[in-house]
């Protein structure tokens, strides 16, 4: 399988240069050039997230030096979990993405292109550093990957004050080669930061950067697994395809339910939830494509103004009007978060994280229209992530999983950076020591 960019203005790539490239030269996004069809006995006797991982992306790797690794990098990355549970409503589920050692389901795509860059040789010898905007459960999830890793750097940067404390308390956790830095600025100013030093060639030179963002083909990928995993066993089950709604900001993880969709998983129909940033809500109802600022709320890995995918949603579905028709969008506000939040847990004893109670008020919504059929929400982060939003709510503490409180336990330390270019260019080439 070759990669193309979504803006047609490069040739075919192999799959090892695209997840090392990160973008295309072009400044558009690696796609592949074409989608395998399976059927859904291509995964007979397949029921781990590993095994079905890896027959469904052998025809991505089909061709590449990375295709008998395969096997290798779904094992190391596919460590933990996905499981599809029942809620208190009938026909309705819920995907719990977040069991990876940093409780949001950032871990699965960032472990498997973590488990690929090691393995992509590299001309230099000098360590890439591996830049990273975060508004929090991304820089967890790299940080968490990379960390101890040889021949790696990792450098975070996150807005100041602006993301949950025990989400900061993650990102300055790992040390070693992973350095936390704390802009005093907004989740944007990070990205512009990120964005100018991976377009500076004179930096690039002498200080290999890397980027590890949503819209890494690395990360991409590995998600339709647990889309597979999911629709298969309840296929296998119940005879039925599987429906689902995805909370949603920069398109990453629905895209990758999409994809699975276009190459033959057992999926229905897929829901977009988002949070009170309308740019796609307002497209899909019919206004021209128009990014925007981000606005704040209580589901913050959601704030994106300008999802950062939608060109590859362009490239899936060319047309606007089969794209409009094919999917229902909705925007959740914080008042809706709140009360889903806190009325799930009153009537059924359920509790959910801000982010993952968008797709469950949008499924409320799309029940009490008459929607039918088996439905299933992704649960993207654990609750115990926000407990300062969820714990007021629910009137009660949200118990922390294990690896949560294994990374809340150890020390933190994090560095300022100044909101400038100079700061951010004067880091990297400091050979900024190990820190323990
Ligand atoms: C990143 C994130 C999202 C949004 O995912 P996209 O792939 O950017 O659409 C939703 N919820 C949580 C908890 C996240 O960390």
């Amino acid at each position: 399988m070759k990669y193309v960019s979504t803006r047609g203005g490069t040739r075919a790539t192999s799959l090892s240069d695209a997840i090392a490239a990160g973008l295309a030269p072009d400044g558009g996004l690696y796609v592949p050039q074409t989608l395998p069809r399976f059927v859904p006995d291509d995964f007979a006797g397949r029921e781990s997230l590993a095994d079905i991982a890896a027959r469904l992306l052998a025809p991505f790797f089909a061709g590449d030096a990375l295709e008998s690794e395969l096997p290798a990098i779904c094992a190391e990355a596919c460590t933990f979990a996905a499981p599809l549970q029942p809620l208190a409503t009938a026909n309705d589920f819920v995907l719990e993405l977040f069991h990876g050692p940093t409780a949001a389901f950032k871990d699965f795509g960032v472990r498997f292109l973590a488990a690929c860059m090691r393995r992509i040789p590299r001309a230099s010898s000098q360590p890439l550093t591996i830049l990273v905007a975060t508004s929090g459960d991304t820089g967890a999830a790299v940080g968490a990957a990379f960390a101890g890793l040889s021949g790696f750097r990792v450098a975070i940067l996150y807005p100041d004050g602006r993301v949950s404390p025990r989400q900061a308390h993650q990102l300055g956790c790992f040390g070693g080669n992973v350095h936390a830095l704390r802009v005093a600025g907004s989740f944007d100013d990070c990205q512009r930061l990120v964005k100018q030093a991976l377009s500076d060639a004179c930096l690039r030179e002498g200080n290999p950067l890397g980027s590890a963002n949503s819209i890494s083909l690395g990360r991409l990928l590995p998600q339709m697994a647990y889309y597979a995993q999911a629709a298969l066993s309840h296929h296998r089950a119940r005879g039925e395809t599987l429906n689902f709604v995805v909370p949603t900001g920069n398109l990453g993880n629905a895209l990758a339910g999409m994809l699975a969709r276009a190459a033959g998983l057992p999926i229905g129909r897929i829901a977009l939830a988002t949070n009170a940033n309308r740019t796609l809500p307002d497209f899909f109802a019919g206004d021209d494509y128009r990014p925007r600022d981000s606005i704040a709320t209580l589901a913050n890995a959601m704030d994106v103004g300008a999802p950062s995918n939608f060109e590859r949603l362009r490239w899936l579905y060319p047309d606007a009007d089969t794209l409009r028709h094919e999917f229902s969008v909705e925007a959740i506000d914080d008042a809706a978060i709140r009360a889903t939040i806190r009325d799930r847990h009153a009537r059924f004893g359920e509790v959910f994280c801000p982010h993952t109670a968008t797709a469950i008020r949008m499924l409320e919504t799309m029940r009490a229209k008459g929607v039918s059929g088996d439905w299933c929400t992704v649960a993207t982060a654990h609750p115990a992530k926000f407990e300062g939003i969820v714990e007021p709510l629910i009137g009660q503490p949200v118990t922390v999983p294990p690896a949560l409180a294994e990374l809340l336990a150890r020390p933190t330390h994090s560095q300022p950076l100044a909101t400038d270019y100079a700061a951010l260019s004067g880091f990297l080439e400091s050979d900024a020591p190990e820190q323990v």
